[in-house]
C-alpha cells in the first residue's frame, strides 16, 4: 500500500476504506484508504489509525475523481435547478459551461434572437452583464455540482450587436466584444466558446473570431472552445478552420462534440483525427465527444437532410408534436422535411447522424475528453443528458472494452482538468480538493434512453462535492456544495 508523503492528520471527517484508486492520471489502480478533511484530501493510504466521524466501506468500488463534464449549456440549470440530478447521479461533480458560443455571462438577453439561442430553456429568464454577476449569483445560491464558464462568441455578438447578426460585425463592434471578453475572463471565465454552425454566429468570418480568440491567448490558463461552421459535409474545411484559427491566434483549442454527421461524412473522422494530430504539433488541441450516434440540437433546415432519422423534442408553435418523428410529421402535412422544419420553428430536435465507428475512432484518441453536450430542462431531452458518464463505463469500457478504466477515468478527469486548467481537481491526491465518486465497475450502467431518457444511472454509489456528499448510498442528498472555478495559478 502506498503511502503519501507529507504530513499525516490525526483525526479527519470522512475516510473511505479499502476503495481500488484511479486516480485520474491514467496511473495503474491501487487499492489504499482516502482521508478527507473539510474540502481536501488530506491522506492516501493506510488510514487505519485515523479517526473519522464518517467511514465509507469501499471495498469492491472504485474511486474516482469526481467527473469533470467538460461539455454542457448547464448555465442556466445551475439556477433553475441547482441540485443538478442528472449530474450528481452520473457522478458529474464539476460542469464547464457556455459552451457553443452561448453563455449566460457576459450577455444581454432581448426578443428576436436567432437559434442557438431557443435551445436551452431559461435562457429567457436569466442573462447577466458581466461574469462577476453570475458568479456573485452562484455564490448566494450554490448548486450541487461546481462550475466553470466559458464566454460565448454569440452571446458577445448579441450583447453588442443585438438582434442583427447575419453579418459580420464591424471593427467597432469586435472591440466592444474583446472589451467584454478581456472583462470576462479577468473576473474568472474559462475562455471563448463559439457555435459558428448556427444562425447567430454563421455569418462570422474567421478574422471576427481570431481577433477574440486573440484576446484569449492574452490570459493565462485559458482557452477557445470551438462548435465549428459545419458538423457535415464540410466537416474538413470547418476543421481546417478552427485549426488556423487556433494557431492564427497562438490560442489552446478544443474542439467541441467532435462528430461527421449524415452518411456521406462516415468514416471521415480518419481524416480529421490525422489533422487534429499535425495541429498538436504547433500547439495544444484537444476535443470533446459524447457516446452517442444522435445528436440534439436546435431543429433547423440546414441539420435535416442528413440524417436518417429525425425526432422533433419540442416545437413552440405546435407543443403536441414533441416526441414524433419529423418525417411522420411531414408526411401527415404533405410537405418535405425541409418545410415542415420550417412550420415547427422554434424547435429542438435529436438527429440520428454518426456513425458508430466514427463514435469510437474519436473517442478513443489520447486527446478526446468527454463531455455530455445535454440539453437541461427540454422534456424528453437527448439521454446524453442523464446517461453519458456512466454509459463510457459501463457500455464502451465493460462491454465493448474500447477504452481501459484507467484511459476512460483520464478522458474524464485529469485530461479535463488540465486542459479546463482546474489544477486542484481532476486527479486524487493530498491536496487536492475533495471532488469524489464511488462506483460499481462491473454495475455502472446508463439507465436513460431514447424513450426514458431522464433515468438515473446504476453502480453510482457515492459522490463528494468540496468534501461534502452529493450522493450517498445512491441517493441525493440536500447539500449544495458545488463553487464557481475562477482561473487558478497553473
Ligand atoms: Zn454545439
Amino acid at each position: 500500500m502506498k503511502t503519501v508523503r507529507g504530513h499525516v492528520p490525526d483525526n479527519c471527517d470522512i475516510i473511505i476504506q479499502g476503495a481500488t484508486i484511479i486516480d485520474g492520471t491514467g496511473a495503474p489502480v491501487q487499492a489504499a484508504d482516502i482521508a478527507v478533511l473539510g474540502n481536501q484530501i488530506v491522506h492516501i493510504g493506510d488510514c487505519s489509525t485515523l479517526q473519522a466521524e464518517t467511514s465509507i466501506d469501499g471495498t469492491g468500488l472504485c474511486a474516482a475523481p469526481g467527473f469533470i463534464d467538460v461539455h454542457t449549456h448547464d448555465d442556466w440549470a445551475l439556477l433553475r435547478t441547482p441540485d443538478m440530478p442528472f449530474k450528481v447521479t452520473q457522478g458529474v461533480t464539476t460542469v464547464v459551461a457556455g459552451n457553443c458560443g452561448i453563455s449566460a455571462a457576459p450577455f444581454r438577453m432581448q426578443d428576436g434572437l436567432p437559434d442557438p439561442f431557443n435551445v436551452v430553456p431559461g435562457l429567457r429568464e436569466y442573462s447577466f452583464d458581466s461574469v462577476a454577476e453570475y458568479r456573485q449569483r452562484l455564490t448566494t445560491s450554490p448548486p450541487a455540482v461546481n462550475v466553470r464558464l466559458l464566454a460565448g462568441h454569440s452571446s458577445l455578438r448579441a450583447t453588442v450587436m443585438g438582434t442583427d447578426l447575419a453579418r459580420p460585425a464591424s471593427g467597432e463592434e469586435i472591440d466592444l466584444m474583446a472589451q467584454l471578453l478581456d472583462t470576462a475572463l479577468t473576473e474568472g471565465a474559462a475562455g471563448l466558446s463559439s457555435g459558428l454552425d448556427y444562425p447567430a454566429s454563421l455569418e462570422a468570418p474567421m478574422d471576427e473570431v481570431v481577433a477574440l480568440a486573440k484576446v484569449v491567448s492574452g490570459h493565462q490558463n485559458t482557452i477557445y472552445a470551438t462548435h465549428i461552421r459545419d458538423e457535415g459535409d464540410g466537416v474538413i474545411g470547418a476543421v481546417s478552420e478552427a485549426l488556423e484559427t487556433g494557431q492564427r491566434a497562438k490560442a489552446r483549442l478544443v474542439l467541441s462534440h467532435h462528430k461527421c454527421a449524415g452518411k456521406a461524412n462516415f468514416g471521415k473522422s480518419v481524416k480529421t483525427l490525422e489533422m487534429i494530430d499535425l495541429a498538436r504539433r504547433h500547439g495544444e488541441v484537444s476535443f470533446d465527444v459524447y457516446p452517442y450516434v444522435a445528436s440534439s440540437s436546435a431543429l433547423l433546415e440546414r441539420f435535416v437532410g442528413s440524417a436518417s432519422k429525425v425526432i422533433v423534442i419540442w416545437s413552440t408553435p405546435y407543443p403536441e408534436l414533441g416526441g414524433q418523428l419529423l418525417d411522420d410529421i411531414a408526411a401527415n402535412w404533405g410537405v418535405t422535411r425541409e418545410e415542415a422544419c420550417h412550420r415547427l420553428k422554434p424547435a429542438g430536435a435529436i438527429y440520428f447522424d454518426m456513425d458508430e465507428a466514427d463514435v469510437q475512432r474519436i473517442m478513443k484518441h489520447p486527446v478526446a475528453m468527454i463531455g455530455s453536450d445535454g440539453l437541461p430542462g427540454t422534456e424528453k431531452p437527448h439521454p446524453r443528458l442523464w446517461g453519458t458518464f456512466p454509459r463510457v463505463l459501463g457500455h464502451y469500457v465493460r462491454e465493448l472494452k474500447l477504452l481501459s478504466l484507467t484511459e476512460a477515468i483520464h478522458k474524464m478527469t485529469g485530461l479535463s482538468a488540465s486542459r479546463f486548467s482546474i489544477s486542484d481537481r481532476g486527479v486524487i491526491a493530498a491536496g487536492k480538493k475533495a471532488d469524489l465518486v464511488l462506483f460499481d465497475a462491473h454495475k455502472v450502467k446508463d439507465l436513460a434512453d431514447f424513450s426514458n431518457p431522464e433515468q438515473p444511472s446504476a453502480g453510482i454509489c457515492h459522490v463528494l462535492v468540496n468534501g461534502q456528499f452529493a450522493l450517498r448510498h445512491g441517493i441525493q442528498t440536500d447539500t449544495r456544495a458545488g463553487v464557481f472555478l475562477g482561473n487558478q495559478a497553473a
